[in-house]
C-alpha cells in the first residue's frame, strides 16, 4: 500500500485558469490585481471591512502585534498550547507573554483561568483556536471588555468555521489567517489580517510593505517588513476561497468517517464533535492516548509510520520551549493539561485530498497499533 501522507491539498478549481491568468498578463508580484481580489473576497466571507494580506500566518501574528503598539511593559494572554508564531510575535515586539492551560476535551485555552492571569500590565489577549473547534468567546468577550483589553484572534484553522454562527475571524480587533498548504484554504504560503479599523488596516499595509511613506517612499519614520503577498498566491486564494464550502463539507466528513471508524477503540481519547457553539471542522483529526496506553505519542507515530500512515505531534507548550526558558520566561509554571496532550497527542492525515479509501486504511491501521 502507498504511504498516505498527513497533508494533501486539492487544487482542483480555477487554481490553474487563475495562475495562467497571472503569467498571461505578466502580474506576478504584489501589485497584481488578484490581490486586492482576495483580500476582498475573503474580508467579506469573515464579515469584515478590511483584509491585509500578508506572506504567511505568522507574519500576519507580527503584524498585528505591531499593529496595536503593544511593546515593553505590556503582557498579553494566550493559551500555553499553540504554535510558536503566537508567543514569538509577542516577545519579538518587547512585550511579555502570560500562558494560560487549555481545556483536555475541546484542546482550547481554558476561559476560566484568564482572569486570574490579569495585571495592571494586561493589554491584549490572542485566542488562538486550535484544531477544529473555536475558543468560548462568548466569556472570553466578557472578560475582555470588562478589563480593557484588546483581542488579538488567531484563526489560522478555522476559515469557514463560525461560534454561534458568527464567523471565526470576525471577533477580534485584529484576526489573523494562514493559507500553508493544510489550511482550509491554501495559498501555498500565505496569510491574512482582518479587522473593521480602516485606521488600524492602514498600520497593517504599511508595516506589511516596509512602512515605506506615500510622500518620501524611502524615508521611513518607522520599521517594517517586506511581508508582501504575490499575485500568483492570491490567484490560488480566490479559485481556493470559491471551494470553502465544499471543503468545511469534506472536513466534518473525513473527521465523522474517522471517529465512526476509532469509536470503542481502548485507550484513544478522540475529537469532540461539537460543543453547544459550534459543530468540530475537524481541521486535523487529533488522537489523546490515555494514560494507561504503555507508550507515548512518539512511539505510536513511529509505529503508524512504520505501516504506511503519516501524522505529526501535537503542539508542544509554550511555557515548556527551550528558547523561551533561556530567556527567563515562564519560570517555574506548570500547565499540567497541555503538558499531558503534548506527549500523548498527535494527529493522523486530514488533507483535503484523503480519499474514503485512504481514511478507512488509516483506521484499520491505527486499530492494529492499538491492538
Ligand atoms: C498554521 C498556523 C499559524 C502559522 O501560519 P504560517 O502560515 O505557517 O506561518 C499560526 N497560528 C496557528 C494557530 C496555525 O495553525
Amino acid at each position: 500500500m502507498a504511504f498516505i501522507p498527513v497533508n494533501e491539498p486539492a487544487l482542483n478549481g480555477n487554481e490553474k485558469k487563475y495562475l495562467l491568468e497571472c503569467l498571461e498578463t505578466g502580474w506576478i508580484s504584489s501589485e497584481g490585481p488578484f490581490v486586492d481580489r482576495f483580500e476582498a473576497e475573503f474580508a467579506q466571507r469573515v464579515g469584515r471591512q478590511h483584509g491585509v494580506a500578508v506572506a504567511n500566518g505568522s507574519a500576519a501574528l507580527d503584524v498585528a502585534v505591531a499593529a496595536l503598539g503593544l511593546g515593553p511593559g505590556d503582557e498579553v494572554i494566550l493559551p500555553t498550547f499553540t504554535i510558536i508564531s503566537c508567543a514569538a510575535a509577542i516577545v519579538r515586539a518587547g512585550a511579555k507573554p502570560v500562558v494560560v492551560d487549555v481545556d483536555p476535551i475541546t484542546w482550547n485555552m481554558d476561559v476560566g483561568q484568564l482572569e486570574a492571569c490579569i495585571t495592571p500590565r494586561t493589554r491584549a489577549i490572542m485566542v488562538v483556536h486550535i484544531y477544529g473547534l473555536p475558543v468560548d468567546m462568548e466569556p472570553l468577550l466578557a472578560i475582555a471588555q470588562r478589563h480593557h483589553l484588546a483581542i488579538i484572534e488567531d484563526a489560522a484553522e478555522m476559515h469557514g468555521q463560525t461560534y454561534r454562527g458568527q464567523p471565526c475571524g470576525s471577533f477580534g480587533d485584529i484576526s489573523t489567517f494562514s493559507f500553508y498548504a493544510n489550511k482550509h484554504i491554501t495559498t501555498g504560503e500565505g496569510g491574512m489580517v482582518l479587522t473593521d479599523d480602516a485606521e488600524l488596516a492602514e498600520r497593517c499595509r504599511s508595516l506589511r510593505n516596509l512602512c515605506f511613506q506615500p510622500q518620501q517612499r524611502f524615508v521611513h519614520e518607522e520599521l517594517g517588513w517586506n511581508f508582501r503577498l504575490g499575485n500568483l498566491q492570491a490567484a490560488l486564494g480566490v479559485a481556493q476561497l470559491e471551494q470553502l464550502d465544499g471543503f468545511i463539507a469534506r472536513k466534518r466528513a473525513i473527521g465523522q468517517r474517522y471517529t465512526e471508524g476509532l469509536v470503542g477503540v481502548q485507550g484513544l481519547q478522540l475529537p469532540l464533535a461539537a460543543t453547544d457553539y459550534a459543530e468540530n471542522v475537524y481541521w486535523v483529526y487529533g488522537l489523546v492516548l490515555d494514560d494507561g496506553v504503555p507508550f507515548d505519542a512518539i512511539e505510536a507515530m513511529q509505529r503508524l509510520k512504520a505501516k504506511g500512515v503519516g501524522t505529526r505531534p501535537f503542539f508542544w507548550p509554550m511555557h515548556e520551549q527551550p528558547v523561551f526558558r533561556k530567556m527567563g520566561l515562564f519560570e517555574g509554571e506548570k500547565h499540567p493539561v497541555a503538558e499531558r496532550i503534548a506527549r500523548r497527542g498527535f494527529y493522523l492525515p486530514s488533507g483535503l485530498a484523503l480519499t474514503d479509501g485512504q481514511i478507512d486504511q488509516v483506521i484499520t491501521t491505527v486499530r492494529e497499533v492499538m491492538a
